[in-house]
């Protein structure tokens, strides 16, 4: 086996990967369209092309992938995945190894999972062993480290803390559920807060001349620059996020009596709109021993997170030894 691994985090809009060294430094990294959007079909060529180029002149037969949504980790099938059109049940890693060779190993793992596990690996939470991280893009994303172990839960579906109840009546979530932390604290949140908002047609924002016709990726950094300019309505959706928060950490911190909370994707971008106000509410909610000792750190590795938590997996994953 090659010293170096591929980890590979699969998004909505970019297929991400590099190649990692088991002290978990990159020596070459590509970035291609996932094209997820057009199907499972189109996504296997691009994801098949992808490790054949990546891997030319290496002799690599580890690789781990970071992909959104439901993931039976054990036995590498999509379980679901609301953003890949007609994938059910998918095998995607007995798919890939008919396609690359029956000699790979192959990790599936959720994406956020994946995103944690590079962040206790090489970021934030380099130097603790228990932790988890929430990752607040178009959704949120949620991973459990426990001990040095990814926590995968009996059928590899654990850590949707994203789908945590927050507020029993709360607005509907995108999984059927009402008042999940995604409903509160992710892109498609605050543009739901935004629409809402602007049904009053006496309310006087600047939002909404800016959020008409935007794409939902851009909304949390156009409310982000107008909260910076001191805006009353978005300061408001922020302080909104950071209690959602705030509430989904004390009970996180309660229950697991982690190290460290790691926030990161996109939406964590406007940090210190919204980290006071969950810090407060955290606090005023949880044990206090526990929660004093629970850091609330930012996501460093970025966009890396998800391709070295995917490249750590490759690198350590136990399931080598079932087939
Ligand atoms: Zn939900």
């Amino acid at each position: 086996m090659s010293d170096k691994v591929i980890g590979i985090d699969i998004g909505g809009t970019n297929l991400r990967g590099a190649l990692v060294d088991s002290e978990g430094n990159i020596h070459k990294r590509m970035k291609i369209l996932s094209q997820a959007d057009q199907g499972i079909d189109k996504l296997i060529d691009n994801l098949a092309n992808f490790i054949a180029d990546i891997s030319k002149g290496e002799k690599v037969t580890n690789i781990g992938v970071g992909i959104p949504g439901i993931i039976d980790s054990k036995n590498g099938i999509i379980t679901q995945a609301p953003n890949i059109m007609n994938v059910d049940n998918y095998p995607l890693r007995s798919v890939l190894k008919e396609k690359l060779g029956p000699d790979l190993n192959i990790v599936i793992e959720n994406d956020a999972n994946s995103a944690a596990v590079g962040e206790w690996w090489m970021g934030a939470s380099k130097d603790v062993n228990s932790m988890i991280m929430l990752t607040m893009g178009t959704g949120v994303g949620g991973g459990i480290v426990l001990d040095g172990n990814l926590w995968t839960g009996a059928d590899g579906m654990a850590g949707e803390l994203g789908h945590m109840t927050i507020y029993p009546d709360g607005a509907r979530c995108n999984c059927g559920n009402y008042g999940c932390l995604e409903s509160y604290a992710s892109a498609t949140a605050i543009r739901r807060m935004v629409k809402e908002g602007l049904q009053d047609g006496n309310l006087n924002t600047v939002l909404r001349e800016t959020t008409e016709n935007v794409h939902i990726e851009d909304i949390p950094r156009i409310v982000m620059e107008a909260a910076s300019s001191g805006e009353e309505f978005s300061l408001k959706i922020w302080k909104e996020v950071g209690v959602a928060l705030g509430i989904a950490i004390a009970s996180l911190v309660n229950l697991l009596n982690i190290e460290m909370v790691v926030i990161g994707g996109g939406v964590s971008n406007a940090w210190d709109l919204f980290i006071d106000t969950t810090y407060k509410e955290a606090h005023k909610r949880a044990f206090r021993a526990p929660m004093e000792r629970a850091k609330i750190e930012r996501g460093l590795l970025r966009d890396d997170a998800g391709i070295l938590g995917s490249a750590y997996l490759a690198l350590h994953s136990s399931s080598w030894k079932g087939f």
